[in-house]
């Protein structure tokens, strides 16, 4: 019905999809497996499971239709549709088939060994990412928003939790996950007051302005701060400090952990944290940011100072010394 059809894209929401859902019972298909929660949001689990005619592991997302007593179903949708639309990305998770259940619908998507960017932000600076790690995940980040963001979708809930990484040791490859807040912003029609997580949220947000491709820059900012430093820079004590915070940029950038950093890094973060939204890089200027450059502008020099710095507490005998005292 075309009524219904003008109602979704007013609220920027895909209503088609590509998919089959299938009602067969899942577990005819898959198995969990067992004690394998991989995460879970408000309405959503998500658990490891094995397809039975394949052996292949995937993460499937149970997601729940009635949430506080309303009909979700628009939105899980929604989130199936985008998921369909970026399919030829590799920085997106791939979508393999979509289940209905009475209660739940469940998306069985590719699964994400590494688990989320997150463990390796709050982790200690040891196990942390490198400036060099940080860089190149970075650039598969803005790879995945500006296909996205050319295909008119904001993400609005990017944060360390829905990043993930195809594997860890060695670093593996980024995929972007949970279109549950995304939508589409094509039709000239103001989206407003979509609430992500508090620390990674834009101040148009929080003033209830329009969002726009810009608001998932402002994030992609804070993400390379936190990612970087391990610090997230506007949290506060509770949400009403941390909302000052971001309305007021309130940031530091004299942190010890950004003294590290090549002078670039923060060059470019604070070209993303910058209150109007029209003055931000977009994702497409990001990727050709001085600082995210694949070539080593690093002089011979340097590079021998960096090794020499790195190896100055001898890494194998730490790591050993780590394990045992874990056994211990
Ligand atoms: P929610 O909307 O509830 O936040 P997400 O899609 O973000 O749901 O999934 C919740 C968590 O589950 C993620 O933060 C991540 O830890 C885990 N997860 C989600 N998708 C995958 C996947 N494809 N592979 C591995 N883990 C996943
Ligand atoms: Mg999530």
């Amino acid at each position: 019905r075309s009524r219904a059809q003008s109602n979704h894209s007013r609220s920027g929401l895909l209503c088609e999809i590509k998919s089959s859902i299938r009602n067969e019972p899942f577990s005819d298909h898959y198995s969990l497996i067992p004690g394998k929660e991989l995460g879970r949001g408000k309405f959503a689990v998500v658990r490891k499971c094995v397809e039975r005619s394949t052996g292949r592991e995937y993460a499937a997302k149970f997601m729940r239709k009635r949430r506080k007593g309303q009909d979700c179903r628009t939105e899980i949708i929604h989130e199936i549709a985008v998921l369909e639309l970026a399919a030829s990305c590799q920085r997106v998770v791939n979508l393999h088939e979509v289940y209905e259940l009475p209660s739940e619908m469940v998306l069985v998507l590719e699964f994400a060994a590494g688990g989320e960017i997150f463990n390796q932000c709050v982790a200690e600076r040891d196990e942390a990412f490198k400036e060099e790690d940080v860089k190149r995940l970075l650039r598969q980040i803005l790879e995945g928003i500006a296909f996205l963001h050319k295909n008119n979708v904001v993400h609005l809930d990017l944060k360390p939790q829905n990043i993930l990484l195809t594997r860890n040791e060695p670093l593996g490859d980024i995929k972007i996950v949970d279109f549950g807040l995304s939508r589409m912003v094509s039709n000239n029609q103001e989206i407003r007051e979509i609430m992500g997580t508090p620390e990674y949220v834009a101040p148009e947000v929080l003033n209830y302005e329009p969002i726009s491709t810009a608001t998932d820059m402002w994030s992609i900012g804070v993400l390379a701060y936190v990612m970087l430093t391990g610090i997230s820079p506007f949290l506060g004590d509770d949400k009403q400090e941390t909302f000052l915070n971001i309305s007021q940029i309130n940031i530091s950038y004299a942190e010890e952990e950004l003294e590290r950093l090549d002078k670039a890094a923060i060059h470019f973060i604070k070209s993303l944290l910058i209150k109007e939204p029209q003055d931000r890089a977009t994702a497409e200027e990001c990727l050709k940011h001085q600082w995210l450059q694949m070539q080593e502008k690093n002089s011979a020099e340097e590079l021998m100072k960096q090794k020499s710095a790195s190896t100055s507490i001898p890494e194998p005998v730490s790591a050993e010394i780590s394990s045992q005292q874990r056994k211990e």
